[in-house]
């Protein structure tokens, strides 16, 4: 049997991975807070685990695997949006609004996290379904000493779990010196972290011991791995950025809460994404979710491409030659696999995968695998790539391409723009001055033409891509 290793944030180490119960493999993959669209970055983890999931369901079967990934559903952005919407005068309560919105971003998760391939995972908990569960471990927190009431809020004390900040590699000292902490005045450390917190009249809220108020975000992870998986399982994951304080927190609350259990054994955690060698915010301009690229028609398994191409420990740089690269290998994959039936996986494929998730080594091996469409398909299909009915962008690029080759005009204009550009090279070579000559050319090439040029001369080509208005756009431009 193939024997899966993983690089464990907990021990630091790669390790033999041994379930607890190779009869239930169970995982825990934090999921998203439903107040609007998933961003590329958020495609990353549920990506990864997809992976891991494909990997054990080979290995163990798929009933012997159970992958739980929650929905936050409490959450002030929440709150926020529902408020603005009651604000702008949309008819219903403030908690009909608030459910309007969670419903609706998940479906559009769903239908986002469907585009890339990935498989849904066997229990999706939303927080508000858990509320009871996680007043129940906040009351057995306070009752075993590691929580205590104050002030409307109920806070976990740090100093009463000597192996707080172990996950992180950090001591609470550290911490304290190092972070910006909000230091409440009901806090015994700054370091004690809010497990539920007083709602007012106008936000959601549930009764409790402590009063009407809301849970805190980390304690639902710690109620619904425990309901869902006990309070030992073998694998929790997120990016990077959940490290601390989310899981930190989330292990101390649940091993102070199950003494016996152990919580995660294995902790896997994947780097972040950038996008053109920049970290992504809407400030730069270079903020986007999943649905903006699959708009664009970029097809949800080239983004699944360009996502696997870089290993899970490595930070990971979205770029446009990226997903240009990806779609040219796909689509060759999909047409040397057309109408062929899928053999086994290679065993090389699946060997680079239990190797602590390969997927860049991985996709190596589908590369040397052109020969054999049999073992290719296979293969791709083991990392949820050229999956039957996935195909559907190759139908629309080939719509398209026909459209334009039905106006009898564009090769005319194509045929024009490639001498005006020829000329414009001329120009460019006896002058000394590029140039005019590199903005059409840029042009062009935004337009999603291919532009070749060599010693014989230019050529301009068609790809699926190509944007012919655009391209008319640009010949106009060239002639006026
Ligand atoms: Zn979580």
């Amino acid at each position: 049997m193939v024997q899966i290793r993983l690089t464990n944030t907990r021990t630091r180490k790669k390790e033999d991975f041994i379930p607890l119960d190779a009869s239930n493999v169970r995982l825990y993959l934090c999921g998203p807070t439903v107040y609007d669209r998933a961003h590329l970055g958020n495609a990353r983890p549920v990506l990864v685990f997809d992976v891991l999931v494909r990997l054990l369901h080979h290995i163990h079967g798929a009933d012997a695997v159970t992958y739980v990934r929650n929905f936050t559903d409490v959450d002030d952005k929440i709150n926020a949006e529902a408020q603005r919407r009651k604000a702008a005068g949309a008819p219903g309560t403030l908690e009909d609004l608030i459910a309007e919105r969670t419903q609706e971003t998940i479906a559009w998760y769903h239908a986002d996290m469907d585009a890339l391939g990935a498989l849904r995972p066997d229990h999706e908990p939303r927080a508000t379904a858990y509320i009871a569960q996680m007043i129940a471990m906040i009351d057995n927190l306070i009752a075993r000493g590691n929580a205590y009431a104050a002030d409307g809020h109920v806070l976990f004390d740090v100093r009463s779990y000597p192996d707080y900040g172990q996950l992180s590699g950090r001591s609470v000292d550290d911490m304290i010196a190092g972070a910006r902490v909000e230091v409440a005045p009901f806090k015994r450390d700054p370091m004690d972290f809010v497990l539920w917190k007083p709602s007012t009249d106008d936000l959601p809220g549930w009764d409790s011991p402590w009063g009407r108020g809301r849970p805190g975000w980390h304690i639902e992870c710690s109620a619904m791995s425990a309901a869902l998986l006990g309070p030992s399982f073998d694998i929790h994951g997120g990016g990077i950025d959940l490290q601390f304080p989310h899981h930190e927190n989330e292990v101390a609350q649940s091993c102070c809460a199950h003494p016996d259990g152990q919580f995660a054994n294995v902790w896997l955690h994947n780097e972040m994404l950038q996008v053109e060698g920049k970290k992504m915010s809407k400030s730069l301009g270079n903020f986007f979710t999943v649905r903006d690229l699959l708009d664009h028609r970029i097809a949800g398994e080239v983004i699944r491409y360009v996502l696997l191409s870089t290993h899970y420990r490595k930070p990971m740089d979205w770029t446009q030659a990226k997903a240009d690269e990806a779609r040219d290998i796909i689509w060759q994959w999909r047409l040397l696999t057309k109408g062929v039936e899928p053999g086994q996986p290679h065993p090389d494929v699946v060997d680079a995968i239990a190797n602590d998730l390969n997927t860049p080594g991985a996709i190596a091996v589908l590369h040397r695998l052109k020969d054999d469409p049999a073992t290719l398909l296979a293969s791709a299909r083991f990392i949820g790539l050229l999956q039957a009915g996935d195909d559907g962008w190759m139908q629309a690029d080939y719509q398209a391409l026909d459209n334009q080759a039905d106006q009898p005009d564009f090769d005319q204009i194509l045929a024009g723009l490639q001498e005006k550009l020829a000329d414009i090279r001329t120009q460019a070579m006896a002058s000394k001055d590029f140039s005019e000559l590199d903005r059409v050319k840029a042009a062009l090439t935004d337009a999603g033409l291919e532009v070749r040029m060599s010693k014989a001369g230019v050529e301009l080509v068609m790809r699926p891509t190509t944007i012919q208005k655009q391209v008319v756009q640009i010949a106009q431009g060239l002639t006026s």
